[in-house]
């Protein structure tokens, strides 16, 4: 079996394990695959094994790959990655959804960019809870003013949170931080129920999304246990 195909169903399994241990039902949580410094190559292979999502930082490396599919599979993609000011037009003629809305700027310009592209697009707000290796995502006490800022913007539909918790060997470490967002979530539900739309919780990579399906994760972002080691560049 082709290697990718074979690291998907072990990831698959992995997910199924951890959702059994908090009684969720697996077919609830999203396996997005992130093929950022991967071919589009590798993207095939995947989508022979059945992915039609799939994850990309950076929009310029995205765009070709993104190009190279279209009219060959119908696939969805996602940008993970920080999104600057100057890439939202760029970014909303590739995506489908954007997990990285830190601010009411660029979520204004991106808006504005939908619009121009003819499309709503599912965004989710990434938030800073703490990690030191990303500068990225508003910190947890701006996150209500975004939210409503957001829900203002008719061209983005606000579907849930995303974050990055700082890397911990020990992945229990990180489950504090999956709580916290998911927590987060529920208090922004309670005080204006529906302002999350689809109420994602974008949160997991490959060392940790077990500990995040625990608390609620609805979409784990994985690359290294699909694709293999990124070359670091
Ligand atoms: C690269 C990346 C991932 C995947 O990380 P792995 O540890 O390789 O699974 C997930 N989320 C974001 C935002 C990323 O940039």
């Amino acid at each position: 079996m082709d290697a990718i195909a074979e690291n998907i169903l072990k990831v698959r399994e992995r997910m199924a394990r951890a959702a059994a241990a908090c009684g969720r039902d697996p077919e609830e949580i999203t396996l997005l695959p992130i093929s950022k410094t991967f071919p589009a190559e590798s993207v095939s292979r995947a989508v022979a094994a059945g992915i039609r999502r799939f994850g990309e930082n950076r929009v310029q490396e995205a765009e070709a790959k993104i190009l190279h599919f279209r009219g060959i599979a119908d696939l969805e993609w996602h940008l993970v990655g920080h999104l600057q000011s100057n890439k939202t037009r760029r970014a909303a003629e590739l995506f489908d959804v954007i997990h990285s809305i830190d601010s009411v700027k660029v979520a204004a310009r991106l808006d504005q960019a939908a619009k121009e592209s003819g499309k709503i697009l599912s965004v989710l707000l990434q938030v800073d809870l703490g990690s030191e290796e990303t500068k990225f995502g508003a910190p947890p006490e701006e996150i209500r003013d975004l939210v409503d800022a957001v829900s203002g913007l008719k061209h983005l539909r606000l579907d849930g949170l995303m974050t990055i918790p700082p890397f911990f060997k020990n992945p229990e470490e990180a489950r504090p931080y999956f709580a916290q967002l998911r927590r987060l979530g529920e208090s922004l539900e309670a005080e204006q129920p529906g302002c999350l739309g689809r109420r994602h919780l974008s949160m997991g990579m490959s060392h940790d999304f077990e500990a995040a399906i625990l608390e609620g994760a609805t979409i784990i972002r994985v690359g290294t246990a699909i694709f293999g080691e990124r070359r670091h560049a």
